[in-house]
């Protein structure tokens, strides 16, 4: 290096300190966020990743226990003035209505949506009673209905666009064993988003989905029946299961809500800007949708 290259590296090398230096924005500062399904997995994992850039979150859930904890936990972390928690069942068309004009009285507002909260349930297809079809698809395809079209309302009286992220599945693309009603709820979901987008998009509402395959860690559909009732599926024991997903991924690594989360905050900020009515698949490289 000569005398003016040695001088020109140590200069940017101060700048480089400076700017590092410097207080980052939060890249979702003034925001509001309304996640269903918020009180825990997911859902919890989507808030803290938006509590972190500076947004206001609102938690919609059924499980009232769960919500509360959460509600205490996160205030505790990110400040009591950014938090809610609304207790509502998304199959409810009045709950969903006063969850989200409760969200717009509480922050001004709504940026953000995250159609999360679900359920998993497992049957062979000729076991499958009217009751369990009903219930997915009115949790999963009517709830993503309801949340999406009383946020969309929202959206498009305040003039300002948004941001909607679908938490849907793998299973809405691929099929799973014994699992007939949820990936049929899974993929309604899918098309439902793409209804979404093309709508909102003269509004400046986007619509984006981020599809999970099998996340077994901090989800709460995995300590209960759906656990026992996969591995009964694949034939296997309920402790092969995490070795299972994780040799059938291309990359050999385990999914966790916090790695969906990062899809979801993806989405949701302006990182994704030009994006609408798109998938993120996160998991792994799920085996199944390749050709080897
Ligand atoms: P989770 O059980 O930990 O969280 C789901 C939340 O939704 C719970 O807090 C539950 O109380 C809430 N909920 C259920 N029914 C509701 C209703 N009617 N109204 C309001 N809230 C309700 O599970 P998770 O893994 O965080 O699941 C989140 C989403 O991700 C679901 O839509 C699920 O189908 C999807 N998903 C999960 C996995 C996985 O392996 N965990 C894989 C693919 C997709």
């Amino acid at each position: 290096l000569d005398e003016q290259e040695a001088f020109d590296i140590e200069y940017w090398l101060l700048e480089e300190a400076k700017l590092q230096r410097m207080p980052k924005p939060k890249s979702l500062a003034g925001r509001v966020a309304f996640i269903t399904g918020g009180a825990g997995g997911i859902g919890k994992a989507s808030a803290v990743r938006m509590l972190h850039e500076g947004a206001c979150v609102v938690l919609a859930d059924i499980d009232r226990e769960a919500l509360d904890t959460a509600v205490v936990e996160l205030s505790a972390v990110y400040g009591p003035d950014v938090v809610r928690g609304t207790h509502c069942d998304v199959t409810s068309e009045a709950a969903v209505a006063d969850a989200m004009a409760a969200t717009s009285l509480a922050f001004g507002g709504l940026d953000i949506l995250v159609s999360n909260a679900g359920i998993a349930s497992s049957a062979a297809l000729d076991e499958t009673s009217l009751e369990l079809w009903n219930r997915n698809i009115s949790i999963l395809a009517t709830g993503y209905f309801l949340v999406s079209r009383e946020g969309f309302k929202l959206m498009k009286a305040q003039h300002t666009g948004g941001a909607m992220v679908f938490v849907a599945s793998k299973n809405g693309l691929v099929a799973s064993p014994n699992a007939s009603a949820y990936c049929t709820a899974k993929a309604a979901e899918l098309q439902l988003a793409r209804g979404v987008a093309l709508e909102g998009a003269p509004l400046g509402i986007r619509c984006n989905v981020v599809n999970p395959d099998a996340v077994l860690r901090g989800s709460k559909i995995w300590t209960g029946k759906w656990r026992e009732e996969r591995a009964a599926a694949y034939q296997m024991e309920e402790d092969d299961l995490e070795g299972h997903y994780r040799e059938r991924s291309l990359l050999k690594r385990d999914v966790l809500p916090e790695d969906i989360a990062e899809a979801v905050y993806f989405l949701a900020s302006d990182l994704s800007a030009k994006s609408t009515g798109n998938i993120i698949n996160v998991d792994a490289g799920h085996a199944p949708s390749f050709t080897r």
